[in-house]
């Protein structure tokens, strides 16, 4: 049994009253360690270590030493990803496969925005008035929170860590209390890599301690990945404080296949699409629409393909798809399965069926395909973040856009033609704040990625990443040596 702890000003600490939770592996039930529940009070602690960091050397600390220390993290944690994948592979029941890709992903985050730690630049700005000297200053918001989900912890957390600490912020981090683990590592990491202490913090807990470090006036910002409900009662605590919020939210991805996409290449991408990672993804590509002609095939298909994929211990190189990642993911995901397949819709696969090759342990979810699914109904309204598909017909291009944009969320979609005239058409035309084209969840540290609508608002990745962590101060001179004066008349004169 380990016992993790949290890291308040470069010391490992456990919560206030020692509360702890369970960390489980999904897989077979395992509980292998404990989390501190951290509470307002070690959240105060937290946020004040941050403060006190950034005041005394990080906001004073040059760029290019920024620069060095996040290349060293990236370094550390290239070096561990296969450990860092494993751990994430017992806390959340990914695929081995994909958190070592991941521990890489976040590895080479930290690489990226390294390059932009001493490349911060503001604009000289020519103004009207001759004789003035007007500029900007980019400048850290000073504390920020960060908030991560549980389904990619590392990925997540450098979305937003690498870009924060570039910019020259301290942070407070709480990772989900479903999937701890990899964060908590990150306090060896940082002081590995030479960060001082204080200036990466990490409280770990639910709810409870989310909304403590939210509501705390001490921030200077908040960067959120999670669910809608909480993003908007983040959104209301920012409110409050008024402090810029980033939100990564979920989403009801359109996946769309028209008539002339290379059918092959389609059918993986629409099967990558939503059971990669056991569709606990914010960008599963969970409504899938098909042209006419293809449709049936289409169906019959991927029915078929779902069926083959085989479940079992995500440590496994021989395992397609891994367990939900915790009990209340799996109650929500099978309970949403037995609705759709109340609601009528065809169900083509799996649907809560257990057969022979069902894994004993765990916590385990058939591939599911729904086929004619109304585009009204839940099952193609409401995100399921599980293995759960939705097929719906299109007849034309315009009602493949109408259907794809006709949802409450607006984070990602694919594209599958051979129509580069299309391609651009449609992808101009869809409401969401990423398009594939012919391939579907590439993504790449460089590439800006974020939703619209429920999805949230704020890019991450990118150089657009940088901008939730900055705030543009304008600076001017005069350099006349004078100044008009509209009181001119009151000067009393003398004599
Ligand atoms: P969640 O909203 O339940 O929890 C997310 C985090 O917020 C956790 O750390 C949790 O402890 C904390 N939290 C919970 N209530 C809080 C409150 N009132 N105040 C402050 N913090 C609070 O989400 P989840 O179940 O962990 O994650 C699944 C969701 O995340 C899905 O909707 C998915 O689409 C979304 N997601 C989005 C992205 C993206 O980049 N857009 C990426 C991954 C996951």
């Amino acid at each position: 049994m380990i016992e993790y702890s949290m890291l308040i000003a470069g010391e490992p600490v456990s919560a206030r009253g020692d509360r702890r939770l369970p960390v489980v592996n999904p897989f077979d039930g395992d509980r292998f360690g404990t989390v501190p529940d951290g509470t307002r009070e070690d959240v105060d602690d937290a946020v004040r270590a941050a403060r006190s960091a950034f005041d005394s050397t990080w906001s004073s600390t040059p760029g290019v030493r920024r620069a060095e220390l996040l290349h060293r993290l990236a370094a550390i944690i290239a070096a561990r990803a296969d450990e860092l994948g494993t751990w994430e592979t017992r806390d959340n029941g990914k695929l081995l496969a994909e958190t070592r890709a991941q521990a890489r992903f976040a590895a080479r985050s930290y690489a990226f925005f390294a390059g932009y730690a001493d490349k911060l630049y503001g604009r000289v700005i020519p103004l009207d008035t001759p004789e003035t000297f007007d500029y900007t200053l980019r400048q850290p918001l000073g504390v920020v929170a960060l908030i991560t989900a549980w389904n990619s912890p590392m990925q997540l957390l450098a979305n937003k860590l690498a870009p924060a600490l570039a910019a020259g912020n301290t942070v407070v981090i709480k990772p989900s209390e479903h999937a701890s683990v990899t964060t908590v590592l990150m306090a060896e990491m940082v002081a590995e890599a030479g960060f001082p202490p204080g200036v990466v913090n990490i409280v770990t807990g639910g709810a409870e301690c989310g909304r403590a470090l939210t509501e705390h006036p001490g921030l200077d910002g908040i960067s959120f990945t999670g669910s809608l409900p909480t993003g908007q009662a983040i959104a209301h605590a920012a409110a409050r404080t008024m402090v810029p919020v980033t939100l990564e939210l979920g989403g009801k991805s359109a996946n769309i296949i028209f008539d002339d996409a290379d059918l092959d290449v389609a059918l993986r991408g629409a099967i990558v699409g939503i059971f990669s990672a056991g569709g606990q993804t914010c960008i599963a590509g969970s409504r899938l629409l098909v042209h006419r002609p293809l449709y049936d095939h289409v169906v019959t298909e991927l029915g078929a393909r779902a069926d083959r994929i085989r479940l079992g211990d995500p440590l496994l190189a021989s395992t397609h798809m891994g367990p939900v990642a915790n009990e209340p993911q799996w109650d929500r995901v099978t309970t949403m399965v037995q609705a759709g397949v109340e609601s009528g819709a065809r169900l083509v696969a799996g649907g809560g069926t257990r057969d022979a090759a069902f894994p004993e342990s765990g916590l385990f979810v058939r591939p599911t395909v729904f086929a004619d699914v109304d585009n009204a109904s839940p099952l193609a309204r409401q995100e399921i973040f599980g293995p759960v598909l939705s097929i719906i017909p299109f007849e034309s291009e315009e009602e493949a856009v109408t259907l794809a944009n006709d949802s409450d969320f607006g984070l990602a979609a694919g594209l599958w033609t051979r129509d580069l005239s299309r391609a651009h058409r449609v992808a101009e035309q869809i409401v969401a704040g990423t398009v594939w084209v012919n391939t579907y969840r590439v993504s790449a540290a460089q590439a800006p990625f974020g939703g619209v609508r429920m999805s949230g608002q704020g890019r991450e990745r990118g150089a657009e990443a940088l901008d939730g962590f900055l705030r543009t101060k304008n600076v001017l001179l005069n350099l006349s040596g004078s100044i008009a004066d509209p009181f001119d008349d009151l000067v009393e004169v003398d004599g």
